[in-house]
């Protein structure tokens, strides 16, 4: 299997990276993992849009999904593309919002997207076996693990801390977890993981490696970083571009 991460910044596209898409491929098999704003022309950079055969959204935040519109752009006008619909998997209203982030006149957009509603559960995409874990975040979104050929990835999406989300990460290789909250008093609860946080998850889990993503433009990286070493040793930060072999 192997991640590669199209953006990485949190919350919103930031100078050096656009928000959260993760292309994880494994065999003939491309997955996107969430769709942020901005990921649309970085994307470009590592695959041909043609050649994506699903779309996952954990969540329907503007910085996880938003550049599903250019997706339609180039699907229905760039006569590049084959024609036929993509698989995308995401919570139920997916359909009604991306129509209206698309198109003040909301009309649908099922020529381009096959859009299965997704909750708590199982099931295969491709090559993957895919399962689901609803996270602590103000709006319904879903971590996901991915296994294929005896590797296992997790994503977070956006949490705050989760028992869930610790139990669908147990024992995977590699923990995409968010770090977008610096450790300071007074965060609100449900929403995001602290960099401290992200490694208590990690080291709960028993995970192979930890990557920190989804760290804003505004919140020091670096700090993240550190604070979830502390915890958990064997963790990076996500770079835009970076590419991840399990
Ligand atoms: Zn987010
Ligand atoms: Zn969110």
């Amino acid at each position: 299997m192997r991640l590669t991460v199209v953006g990485c910044s949190g919350s919103a596209p930031g100078p050096a990276s656009p928000a959260s898409c993760y292309l994880v491929q494994h065999g003939e098999f491309s997955l996107l993992l969430d769709l942020g704003n901005g990921a649309f022309g970085a994307l470009q950079a590592v695959l041909d849009p043609v050649d994506v055969d699903a779309v996952y959204l954990s969540h329907l935040h503007a910085d996880h999904c938003l550049d599903a519109a250019p997706f339609v752009v180039w699907h229905r006008y760039s006569g590049r593309s084959d024609g036929r619909a993509v698989p995308m998997y995401a919570p139920v209203g997916a359909d009604r919002r991306l129509a209206a982030a698309y198109d003040s006149d909301g009309g649908p957009l099922d020529d381009v997207f096959d859009v299965t509603p997704i909750g708590p559960g199982s099931w295969t995409l491709g090559p993957f076996e895919v399962t689901t874990a609803r996270t602590a975040h103000p709006i319904e979104c879903y971590a996901v693990r991915l296994t294929a050929g005896g590797r296992s990835l997790v994503y977070t999406g956006d949490t705050g801390p989760s028992d869930a989300v610790v139990e669908l990460a147990r024992g995977a290789d590699l923990l995409l977890a968010e770090a977008a909250h610096p450790d300071v008093p007074g965060l609100p609860e449900g929403l995001h993981l602290t960099g401290r946080q992200a490694g208590e998850h990690a080291a709960a889990a028993g995970v192979g490696r930890l990557l920190v993503t989804h760290v804003p433009s505004w919140v020091d990286a670096a700090a993240q970083l550190t604070a979830a070493r502390a915890v958990f040793p064997a963790a990076e930060l996500a770079r835009p571009g970076g590419v991840y072999e399990l």
